[in-house]
Formats: structure tokens, sequence, C-alpha cells
């Protein structure tokens, strides 16, 4: 079951008669008991940046990383927390149009699944401000922290290339 009220700041910032983009009541396949999946996605909005989604509890959380993820080892980059999107979102490719949230081309960049390395879950780990994830994607495949820097509105977290 998704929680609404998690997807309540997605669904506000959207007008979704203009916007492509999935609504939070769309429905996506759910698949019991496998690899929770992430995506990351190139998003051509007023500044280029990358958007790193992880399927927790059965909504995307969501960072925007300026740079995009790096592949070598303990490399940090910043990544601030942004709304939780639904489920179907990590498939969406598309052109948000001028005028809405978000305007600009959204390309999926990698995805896959990925391995919770911690032995708390997700959610908690999220909330303690520290996960440790192993990607399984098509362009990263590796282990990866992210560290929550602090406890603002908008959290700023650095994502960290971890060896391997
Ligand atoms: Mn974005």
């Amino acid at each position: 079951m998704i929680k609404k009220d998690k997807l309540q700041d997605y669904q506000k910032k959207r007008n979704f008669r203009h916007s492509p983009e999935p609504s939070a009541t769309e429905k996506a396949k759910t698949k019991k008991g496998k690899m929770p999946i992430f995506v990351i996605q190139e998003h051509h909005a007023s500044h280029l940046h990358y958007d790193f989604r992880l399927e927790i509890d059965r909504v995307l959380a969501s960072w925007a990383i300026p740079k995009g993820p790096s592949t070598k080892p303990k490399e940090k980059r910043l990544a601030v927390e942004t709304e939780d999107h639904p489920l179907a979102y990590a498939k969406f490719e598309g052109t948000i149009p001028e005028g809405e949230y978000g305007a600009g081309e959204v390309l999926i960049w990698d995805k896959g699944k990925y391995e919770n390395q911690r032995d708390i879950s997700m959610a908690k780990a999220k909330k303690e401000g520290k996960i440790e994830i192993f990607l399984h994607g098509k362009k990263i495949t590796g282990s990866y922290a992210l560290i929550r820097m602090d406890t603002s509105k908008k959290p700023k977290w650095l994502l960290i290339k971890r060896t391997d």
C-alpha cells in the first residue's frame, strides 16, 4: 500500500493536463519479493541535473544531483533531496512543457536493481541519513553511500562511490 501523503508534494507541484509525467494515482506493476529498483534520469531543466531515485516502500525516494553520480571511489557528489515520486516515474522519458514544474527533457540515464547493504530497512536508513547500497545498473555497478549533511526542508546529502 502506498501512503498517499507521501506523494502529496509530487502531485501538488504538477498539472497532469499539461505535463506528460505519470500521476501519483497511476498504478505501477508490483513485483513482490523482487529486488527494489533504482533509476537515474538526466533532466535538462533550467540547469542540467541528474535525478537519482530509489524504490523505498513503494515510492521512489529522490535526489537531484547537479553533477551526476561519480564512478570514482571516494568521490563525493552533492545530492539534494526532493519529493518522493511514484514508482511509475521510473519509466518516464519525455518533455515537460515550458511553464510547468521541471520544464525540459527527461531521459533515463541508467536503471536497474539495487541491494540494501545495511542491516536495517531502507526507510530507517534514510531516516537516519545513512544509506548504503549496491547498484546493479547498465552504466553503474557498485557500492554507493548517501550521507545526509543537514536536516533542512531540502536536505543536502552526499552521494559517495564506495570501494567495492
Ligand atoms: Mn529533476
